[in-house]
């Protein structure tokens, strides 16, 4: 099997899906990696470092391989240029890129989302939405301090006594808890909340305080570990009662997400002007329709004197690890895709390979792409 690393072409995209660590392990099973020069570059890694681990380097491995290694997903012109029966394995969005995943069937493309893998623990090791949101809530909680015009720990000076910052994260998946992490390190006072009551204990155990919200609502986690979407109602009820905590905090990290869908409106205007002049919201939703009414994505606005972070793709501004991690993750996938010498081998009866698997033999095959693409 022979293994293409594309330079990625999106705008902004800095990450790459191979790095040299992975490269060795992979050649160690006998597959061949090629790589377009400037691949890594954005992430600190060079094409001799890339020949150093025994990968190829030329102008045209991009799109070359049996399979490609990507992270963004591919553009039309990307997909134009991948072979008939190519593999392609990166994140594809299936449950919003609709297009992608009609484009990659028609072109006969045998496609993987890493955002599709399972989340079962043999698929832990490949599980590119937790690396890659670990990433984005230390972020997250590095702009809030960065941000914030005030301390975010306690202070006792000669010069008089700084209160912590409060800080509420809400959404406490993998995102989140990194967020409350990070924060609370930073000696802020943190409180989270998440409709799903299993992750009462995860808060905690961090240090942070579970915020109950007395609105009657029962535990909102699905059968597959997710937050289910929550009635227009129910919804109502959550904002205006998020509102009374938002106003009294210094600093809010949004993240709460269900997947495939719309972010849930959880931080109202009422709630923005509740706050402190100078405090700072951090909106992790941002691109999926944020978290807050006044976001705009890629953009901060500063609105009722509060500053509100519609940030976009935040593992990209940490490309190093960001890209080791992927890699890795991109890695363990693509090593069950190897048999005996490094021959690709696509075992469908395989959970994973299944489940991951977007487009193949023409069709888009799985469900949540096939309502995508149906719109
Ligand atoms: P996500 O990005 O889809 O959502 C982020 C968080 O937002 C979730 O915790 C969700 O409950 C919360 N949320 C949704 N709607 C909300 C609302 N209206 N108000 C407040 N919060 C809301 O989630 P994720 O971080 O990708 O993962 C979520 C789940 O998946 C967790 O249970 C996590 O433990 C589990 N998980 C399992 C594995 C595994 O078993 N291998 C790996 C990673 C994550």
């Amino acid at each position: 099997m022979k293994l293409s690393v594309p330079k990625e072409s999106t705008p902004g995209e800095t990450r790459v899906a191979i790095v040299p660590d992975a490269v060795k392990k992979l050649i160690a099973k006998g597959v061949d990696i090629v790589v377009e020069p400037g691949a890594g570059e954005a992430s600190h890694v060079s094409d001799s470092a890339y020949e150093d681990a025994g990968a190829t380097v030329t102008a045209d491995a991009g799109f070359s391989g049996d399979v490609v290694a990507k992270v963004a997903p591919p553009t039309a012109d990307e997909i134009a240029k991948m072979s008939k029966d190519s593999v392609l394995v990166g994140f594809l969005q299936p449950l919003t890129a609709g297009d992608t995943a009609t484009a990659l069937a028609s072109a006969g493309v045998t496609s993987f989302a890493m955002e599709a893998i399972p989340r079962i623990t043999r698929a832990q090791s490949m599980d590119a939405l937790s690396s890659q949101a670990t990433i984005g809530g230390y972020r997250a909680a590095l702009m809030v301090a960065e941000e914030l015009p005030r301390f975010l720990p306690m202070l006792t000076t000669a010069a008089g006594t700084i209160k912590p910052a409060k800080v509420l994260v809400l959404g406490a998946g993998v995102a989140g808890l990194q967020a409350i992490a990070t924060s609370r390190r930073l000696g802020a006072v943190v409180s989270a909340f998440d409709v799903r009551s299993a992750v009462e204990e995860q808060i905690q155990s961090l240090g942070a305080k579970f915020v109950k919200l007395d609105i009657g609502l029962e535990d909102a986690e699905d059968a597959g570990g997710y937050a289910r979407a929550l009635t227009d109602e129910e919804q109502q009820r959550q904002r205006e009662a998020l509102a009374q905590v938002i106003g009294g905090m210094d600093g809010v990290i949004s993240t709460a997400a269900v997947p495939g869908r719309k972010a849930p409106l959880l931080i109202i205007e009422d709630a923005v002007r509740k706050m402190k002049p100078g405090s700072v919201i951090v909106d992790l939703a941002a691109e999926t329709g944020g978290n807050c009414e006044l976001t705009k994505a890629g953009e901060t606005v500063i609105a009722h004197d509060v500053t509100i972070m519609g940030v976009t793709n935040l593992p990209a501004t940490m490309p190093d690890h960001a890209s080791q991690l992927y890699a890795r993750n991109v890695e363990n996938l693509v090593t069950l895709m190897t048999g005996e010498g490094g021959a690709l081998e696509l075992n469908f009866e395989d959970d994973i390979i299944k489940g991951a698997c977007i487009t193949r033999d023409g069709e888009i095959v799985h469900e949540g792409a096939k309502k995508a693409a149906e719109g």
